[in-house]
């Protein structure tokens, strides 16, 4: 009787400990997600988290600063990569303010997307120890005109540089194998490019909407022919003059530069030691025009009432600028708000976009 009870008190003891090893368990509180990738911000705004390594990783970027200088080492641990915020966008993935980012050379790795959608960002460095250019990490990036390659690059990722509009001259360095898909999709001036001989594989679209009509090949023609290439849009003999067993620096810059003026771009003019091409490389944005008392200073347009986008004439490209001012698609500049109030009531409203329209057709004066 006694050793029954015994029992009992020991298995129900048992299993209160069970209840409450249950209860305990489920007690824990929950990590959510934002308390697991806890990030850490520094006085300039740099989000950073400790890796499990004790180096830090970039997460993203608060400050308002154009240019984002990152240190080597933040809180005595080193910066070894920028990543990706904590819903697994870019870093930086759609600032448009800044315009340069240096990074240390004791950054490794780059995530993809980085810095996609940068459209103000002119330069960047990037560590010399990178193998891979991560997908999409400037795509979007319009105004970046030059790139300077680490030399242990292997391989340049899905949309690395599409849409980046502003590449005109590149040089693809020595131990790339691989150019992936879309990776120079939409590089609307890229005009010069140099390819090693090390590059066996190319993507579909990766030259897709690229201007490049002049290669600089590092190896020979039958290198050339043996590349595995799947894109319909990749240079040929017959789209392009390619240059083969080329140095990289067989294009040069001469001494000749074209200034901006008020509406078309300068650059500087690039020649081909062999070919004698020139390349227009290095672009200055136009100026826009400076107008005074309704003159431009420089180059003496008058400006018409409702010549909104200021190209000399009133037409339906000015009605739908106010058009979009009225439905607030976009911050117009006082200016734009001056010019596109025709019938000056003091607000840009659709009435404007139709006086506009009726001076574009000539209707009234
Ligand atoms: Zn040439
Ligand atoms: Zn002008």
């Amino acid at each position: 009787m006694k050793k029954n009870l015994f029992k009992r008190i020991t298995a129900m003891t048992m299993a209160a400990i069970m209840i409450l090893a249950v209860v305990f368990a489920f007690s824990q509180p929950v990590k959510t997600q934002a308390e697991e990738f806890a990030v850490s911000v520094t006085d300039d705004g740099l989000e950073y988290m400790v890796t499990p390594n004790n180096t830090v990783s970039i997460k993203g970027y608060t400050g308002t600063a154009e240019e984002v200088i990152i240190p080597e080492m933040i809180d005595g641990l080193p910066v070894t990569e920028i990543s990706c915020t904590v819903d697994a966008g870019g870093a930086f993935e759609g600032n448009k303010t800044i315009t340069a980012v240096y990074l240390p050379s004791s950054v490794t790795s780059i995530y993809p997307y980085t810095f996609k959608g940068c459209s103000n960002l002119t330069k960047v460095n990037l560590p010399s120890t990178m193998e891979r250019i991560a997908n999409g990490v400037f795509d979007g990036c319009s105004k970046l005109s030059n790139i300077e390659f680490p030399e242990g690059v292997q391989t340049i990722g899905m949309s690395a540089f599409k849409d980046c509009t502003s590449l005109t001259n590149i040089i693809v360095p020595e131990g790339v194998t691989a150019i992936w898909e879309n990776a120079f999709n939409g590089t609307k001036n890229l005009q010069n490019i140099y390819l090693p001989k090390t590059l066996t594989s190319v993507s579909p679209a990766a030259f897709k909407n690229s201007a490049v009509n002049h290669v600089l090949y590092g190896g020979s023609e039958d290198d050339w022919n043996a590349i595995e290439n799947y894109d319909t849009n990749f240079p040929t003999t017959e789209t392009a003059a390619i240059h083969f067993n080329a140095a990289a620096d067989a294009v040069k810059a001469t001494d000749t530069v074209v200034n901006p003026d008020c509406t078309t771009n300068g650059y500087t003019v690039y020649k081909c030691s062999l070919c004698d091409k020139e390349i227009h490389a290095e672009f200055v944005p136009a100026l826009g025009h400076n107008f005074e008392n309704g003159k431009c200073t420089r180059c003496g347009l008058v400006k018409l009432t409702g010549d909104v986008d200021e190209n000399g004439a009133v037409d339906a490209s000015d009605a739908l600028i106010a058009l979009q001012v009225a439905a607030k698609l976009f911050i117009p500049t006082e200016t734009q708000i001056a010019d596109a109030d025709v019938n000056k009531d003091g607000s840009v409203d659709a009435s404007d976009a139709l006086i506009i329209l009726q001076k574009a057709a000539k209707l009234i004066d």
